[in-house]
């Protein structure tokens, strides 16, 4: 259930605080964002333009809405009977690592109230302000969306080089993630760099499972809405047997795969 942002304590400010972050919208019973029952941030701003994102209305560094970390808390704390041993707070984008100061001033007050975090990111950045938050982070979702550098560059419009990193650097600390993969006909359909895809993580011990994610026209009217040309229009949904192909290849090398 999405809800507006004008029923939640919001400041229109013009510039970043460190009390606020900038978000686009809020999900308060997520279900798809990692386990459980889930409040799920959905914040504004991205730096990947990614041929199918469903999402273009969250890519505008400079737009959303700025509310307050204290006021995101309180909202959690009023839900938290509803999560259960494995929910919690998912925070999404648009892209979370741009404001990843404050996801961690955010994440360490959910800690305090013993409110499990999730981070749902592209990895673009791989550095130590982002570590710390990973440090913060119960569970990190981390968007691989193609192997091969090249590709993923004419896909999403920069380097995979921070996303593979980050998926080292995590694997490193011991703590968990998930691996997900958005199956696009003629951009990510391709056997032999779903397997090398998967054998770059076979190995990693902190991935306990893979979500595969077909793509889906939904967000085509965003685009429209938008005035900006969408460049996925005519792609289709991919068939069952590119489907069934892409779960057996990774079934072949992780225990945990889901198909969406
Ligand atoms: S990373 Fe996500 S929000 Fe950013 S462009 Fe890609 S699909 Fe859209």
């Amino acid at each position: 259930m999405y809800f507006p942002l004008q029923d939640i304590e919001a400041a229109k400010l013009n510039v970043d605080d460190p009390e606020h972050l900038r978000i686009h919208s809020i999900e308060t019973f997520g279900t798809h964002d990692g386990p459980g029952i889930r409040l799920v941030i959905f914040v504004q701003g991205c730096q990947f333009r990614c041929l199918y994102c469903q999402n273009p209305d969250t890519l505008d560094v400079k737009g959303g809405t700025m509310v307050e970390i204290d006021e995101l808390v309180k909202r959690a704390l009023r839900q938290k009977n509803y999560f259960g041993k494995d929910g919690g707070v998912t925070v999404s984008g648009g892209e979370p690592l741009l404001q990843r100061s404050k996801l961690l001033t955010f994440f360490q007050k959910l800690h305090a109230e013993g409110i499990n975090t999730c981070l749902d990111t592209n990895g673009r950045l791989n550095n130590d302000q982002v570590h710390r938050l990973l440090d913060e982070t119960d569970l990190l979702l981390l968007d691989v969306k193609h192997i091969n550098e090249e590709i993923h560059k004419k896909l999403t419009g920069l380097t995979n080089k921070a996303t593979l990193g980050l998926a080292e650097y995590r694997e490193s600390t011991g703590k968990r993630m998930w691996l997900r993969y958005v199956l696009v006909p003629g951009w990510t359909d391709q056997p032999q760099y779903i397997e090398e895809w998967a054998q770059t993580f076979t190995d990693y011990k902190t991935v306990d499972r893979v979500e595969i994610i077909p793509f889906h026209q939904l967000g085509e009217h965003k685009w429209k809405l938008m005035n900006m040309e969408y460049p996925l229009k005519d792609t289709p949904t991919p068939s069952e047997e590119t489907r069934e192909m892409a779960e057996s290849t990774f079934k072949k090398y992780f225990d945990n795969v889901i198909l969406k």
